[in-house]
């Protein structure tokens, strides 16, 4: 019997990241804080650039505030504009 479809349909998805969740809607975070590198760090590249929301898998709602705080952080010189 050949494999099914619905099979490879699976395994031709997997590992897609636009099937993450948002890490901060699983947490329930309301307000991203500028002061706070840790929560943001997973979301900056190593030249310093925010991870767009297909990779990192971030709502548009979460997206807008890490943006804010980012740049807010970058204007205060708690991060880094350019590495
Ligand atoms: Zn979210």
């Amino acid at each position: 019997m050949p494999p099914s479809n619905n099979n490879r349909q699976k395994n031709q998805n997997r590992g897609d990241p636009r099937m993450k969740k948002c890490e901060f809607c699983t947490k329930e975070i309301a307000y991203i804080d500028y002061k706070d590198y840790p929560s943001m760090k997973p979301f900056i590249d190593y030249f310093g650039n925010i991870r767009a929301r297909y990779y990192s898998g971030v709502c548009l709602k979460h997206q807008k505030m890490l943006r804010l705080a980012v740049e807010r952080a970058r204007f205060l010189g708690f991060l880094a504009y350019r590495k």
